[in-house]
């Protein structure tokens, strides 16, 4: 095929996801730079976008669905890595939990060896990203472009599982982003007015009308073009053509955590011995690219309740009251993520850094093979069903009153990798990942399931509490857990680490997050993380692209 156009851009970005939009949108406000921002999937358009209930909904198109070897850890499961494909990336697919992690985390990452990342320098990143609807302090932003909202859905129960969690020893916390992050909370979220709030709604939109700035969608980008060591542009796809844009000062790759080292090594940088078995002639040999894959294995306790929860509000009559709701004060089950508050804990541990974290949602799912004969199965039940992997097609929205507590393991010790199948780009990346090959993150997550007993144990949340659905009494002790976990555990889709900043032999990109070894060209996204933080990754992917924009404005000048 042969190269259709030739444009050059100063700054070409691969990937319009969380941290794309950003640097689309910062580097874009010089209206001396100009910015071209590439993007493989379409604009985000349509309902299960913009509206947090019908996330269920997504359309296929909307994500990579990456598949993984199976893991061996997990009785050989095959699962999926879901992955948004589209304006917004996994900001625009994502549950739009808020959540920034340990300022401590950060601290950590600095004295790994990334200098300027410490809290001191991320704080600073995360209040200029976020506009939150509390308004601005010491930690938190009040002008950024992102809106970041407290959940808009009251329930009852959730009050009884925040007072639970206080009474068996978490604390309440007003903000869990501020200053303390031990505790519980009610959540919150990347919403306006009760709306999905996307870095391409907080970033991009507000650019839409500048000449500097140009979004080329469905264009998926095959390689990064190489001149004596120096990035000078991206070769492309659209449909079967191709096209070669250039870049006057820097490539940067925002693809996420499984595709930016995927691009590197079609680029010729990478573990030379892959780059030579897959016949890609070597550039830069980096043997950390695609490996240090990181995520966040969770598991989900169910218990049935003595009252409604949003169950019972998938009837057309409760849904027709909930849809007014949200059309007159933009709150209401329709604004309803998949959390309505959150603990980190444990609560008394020293250096206070969690090890888990809880997700509490008043809402639950069943599997159909067990409910199969009571449950109706009616289009409603299934909207508000999204599961993947060995899940898929087997849970489905559960017609009893349950309510779901996810625990999840915040710094899990296993590894994985992200590694070519061939050099073809429409070849999906080969990714290999044992979410339980280590003994500890079993431990840890055992432990975490065994507080969401605790607290299920404790007042008021016990008076609410009929009895554990899921795994249910019969699974205790530590085997029993692991048997447990080994059949249960998911991800949260926190993929990370694949191109981790640092200044050691493993390390891709140095503390300002440039290619090791080549000229004008950066990694910006989750993958750059060397360790996950204490939380989810949205935020932490976005204070890193708003950190990035202030060091390459700065090398620039
Ligand atoms: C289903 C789901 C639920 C989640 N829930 C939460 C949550 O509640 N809270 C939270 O904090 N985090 C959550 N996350 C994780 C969080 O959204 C991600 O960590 C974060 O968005 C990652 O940002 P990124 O910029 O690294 O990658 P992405 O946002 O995934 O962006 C990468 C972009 O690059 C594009 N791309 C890939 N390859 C190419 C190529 N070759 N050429 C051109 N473009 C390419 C992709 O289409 C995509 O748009 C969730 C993720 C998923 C998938």
């Amino acid at each position: 095929m042969a190269a259709r156009t030739q444009v050059t851009w100063d700054y070409v970005i691969v990937g319009g996801g969380s941290a794309g939009c950003v640097l689309a949108g910062r580097l874009s406000e010089d209206p001396g730079t100009s910015v071209l921002l590439v993007e493989a999937g379409g604009k985000a358009s349509g309902l299960a976008i913009r509206v947090p209930a019908l996330i269920q909904r997504m359309p296929s198109e909307f994500d990579w669905l990456y598949s993984i070897e199976p893991d061996a850890s997990r009785g050989g499961v095959v699962d999926t890595y879901s992955a948004g494909r589209v304006l917004g990336g996994s900001s625009s697919t994502n549950h739009m939990l808020w959540a920034r992690g340990n300022l401590a985390d950060y601290d950590g990452w600095a004295a790994a060896g990334c200098f300027g990342w410490d809290r001191d320098g991320v704080l600073r990143a995360f209040r200029q990203a976020e506009r939150f609807e509390a308004g601005p302090n010491r930690y938190r932003g009040g002008e950024g472009p992102q809106r970041v909202a407290r959940g808009r859905v009251a329930h009852p129960l959730t009050d009884a599982f925040i007072s639970a969690a206080v009474h068996a020893g978490y604390p309440w916390l007003a903000d869990y982003n501020a200053a303390a992050q031990l505790g519980v909370s009610t959540v919150q979220v990347t919403q306006r007015r009760g709306l999905r709030h996307s870095a391409a709604d907080a970033y991009l939109a507000p650019a839409r009308t500048r000449q500097n700035l140009r979004v080329l969608t469905d264009a998926l980008a095959v390689r990064v073009m190489l001149e004596r060591g120096r990035a000078t542009g991206v070769e492309l796809r659209r449909g079967s053509r191709s096209a070669t844009v250039r870049a006057r000062r820097e490539v940067i790759l925002s693809a996420g955590a499984l595709a930016s080292p995927a691009v590197l090594m079609r680029s010729g940088i990478g573990p030379m011995t892959t780059l030579e078995r897959l016949d890609i002639p070597v550039v830069a040999d980096l043997p950390g690219v695609g490996r240090n894959l990181q995520e966040h294995p969770a598991a989900a306790l169910t218990f049935e309740v003595r009252e409604r929860t949003l169950n019972q509000d998938l009837s057309p009559f409760r849904l027709a009251r909930h849809a007014l709701n949200f059309a007159v004060r933009g709150r209401g089950a329709i604004t309803s993520t998949a959390s309505h508050a959150v603990a980190f804990g444990p609560p008394d541990v020293d250096p206070p850094i969690p090890d888990h974290e809880l997700i509490f949602v008043a809402y639950g799912l069943s599997d159909v093979s067990a409910s199969s004969g009571g449950e109706r199965r009616g289009p409603l039940r299934r909207l508000m069903t999204r599961t993947g992997g060995r899940e898929a097609g087997r849970r489905q929205a559960a017609s009893d009153p349950l309510v779901t507590v996810t625990a999840a393991a915040l710094h899990p010790r296993s590894r994985g990798e992200v590694c070519l199948r061939s050099a073809d780009p429409l070849d999906p990346p080969f990714i290999r990942q044992e979410l339980l090959g280590d003994a500890r993150d079993v431990a840890t997550l055992t432990e975490a399931c065994e507080r969401v007993r605790a607290i299920a144990a404790t007042p008021p949340l016990r008076d609410a509490i009929v009895g554990e659905r899921t795994p249910g009494p019969d699974v205790a002790g530590s085997e029993g857990w692991a048997r447990y976990l080994r059949d249960h555990t998911f991800r949260l889709y926190h993929q990370a680490g694949t191109c981790a900043m640092g200044s050691g032999p493993g390390a891709v990109v140095d503390p300002r997050l440039r290619v090791r070894g080549i000229q004008g060209l950066r990694v910006v996204d989750a993958s750059i993380m060397p360790t996950l933080p204490s939380g989810n990754t949205n935020a932490p992917t976005i204070m890193i692209a708003e950190k990035a924009a202030e060091l390459i404005r700065m090398d620039r000048a």
